[in-house]
């Protein structure tokens, strides 16, 4: 958690504070904060070992201040990590919306001279997420424009950076995120995957590209001051299709929970999760999909699955 401040001097320094570490009552200056900020971040990397001396990166942008801090902080670390980065940004095709981050993400990864691949839902599954929305609303929304969009999207980065032949996939969930998807796991009786969700994946099939999460134990308050104090910026476009999303019904509430005198609720969350976490130590087996080959814990992939039956519909209802 993170508060503004006014009045307050560094606790490392004395220089004038701007911001507030609740959990750890440090008063900090903007530049103590970004060096505590960072640290955090790599001690997390090279603590999990989540990457090793001459890898290469690929990081998963989508465009919002989450992962163009991420793209941002690896890029100033390549030397003292000794790894080599790119960036992937898939394209769902929501109109409204993912141009403006696009152009973001690329101005960014100019600016950090961080080379940006982008691929579409378009060019790997054949329709946009609008054109799969409008023909799942005509099916009566069997399935929410967010499971579609989060399964799609994780198959179309891991197909990427396979392509690109990257040892590991960094993505920039936070602790928020890593709270929400724990809630919503258990809500759905999901537990195993809930608990088994870490902060780094083991290559347990030959075409999954093991994903890390170095931001995993930062608040998504502290990544957005970093993004502030870094001169960060993502356009305050919202994606059409939130509405129908659990997490953002789960986020408004946990933050309105957590800002009523409740601030240690996030941590107590990831605590029990943490504990839950050793009753599921078993390794989840993975198969290889039948129509695509690649990892599946079925013997056809969700993203397999969900392709056909979007094709169906659009077909169905001529929609293409
Ligand atoms: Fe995809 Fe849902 Fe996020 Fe929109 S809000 S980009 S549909 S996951």
């Amino acid at each position: 958690m993170v508060e503004a401040t006014e009045g307050r001097l560094c606790s490392i320094c004395g220089r004038r504070a701007s911001v507030k570490v609740t959990y750890s009552g440090l008063y900090m200056c903007p530049l103590h904060f970004n060096t505590y900020f960072e640290s955090r971040v790599v001690s997390t990397i090279k603590v999990l070992r989540m990457v090793r001396p001459g890898e290469k990166v690929a990081v998963a942008v989508s465009g919002g201040k989450d992962s163009l801090s991420l793209l941002h902080l690896l890029a100033g670390k390549t030397k003292e990590l000794d790894i080599k980065i790119v960036g992937i940004l898939i394209d769902e095709g929501i109109r409204g919306y993912r141009e403006a981050k696009l152009e973001a993400a690329r101005v960014h990864a100019e600016k950090r001279n961080v080379e940006l691949i982008v691929d579409s839902f378009k060019g790997i599954f054949g329709f946009t997420l609008d054109e799969a929305v409008q023909a799942l609303l005509l099916d009566g929304f069997r399935y929410k424009p967010c499971t579609v969009c989060g399964v799609l999207r994780r198959y179309a980065l891991n197909q990427v950076a396979l392509d690109l032949g990257v040892d590991k996939l960094a993505t920039a969930h936070n602790l928020d995120d890593e709270v929400q998807a724990f809630l919503i796991n258990a809500i759905q009786s999901n537990l195993s995957v809930a608990a088994r969700e870490g902060p780094l994946s083991d290559k347990v099939h030959e075409k999954l590209v093991p994903r890390i999460k170095p931001f995993y134990f930062i608040p998504e308050k502290e990544v957005m001051v970093y993004a502030l104090l870094n001169g960060i910026e993502s356009p305050f476009v919202e994606c059409p299709y939130i509405v129908y999303s659990l997490r953002h019904v789960l986020r408004k509430w946990l933050n309105q929970t957590t800002s009523n005198k409740n601030p240690g609720l996030k941590h107590r969350i990831m605590f029990l999760k943490t504990k839950l976490t050793k009753h599921f130590t078993r390794q989840m087996e993975f198969k290889t999909c039948k129509i695509c080959g690649m990892p599946s814990s079925r013997d056809t992939c969700k993203a397999c699955e969900f392709k056909n039956y979007v094709t169906s519909l659009l077909k169905r209802d001529k929609l293409f």
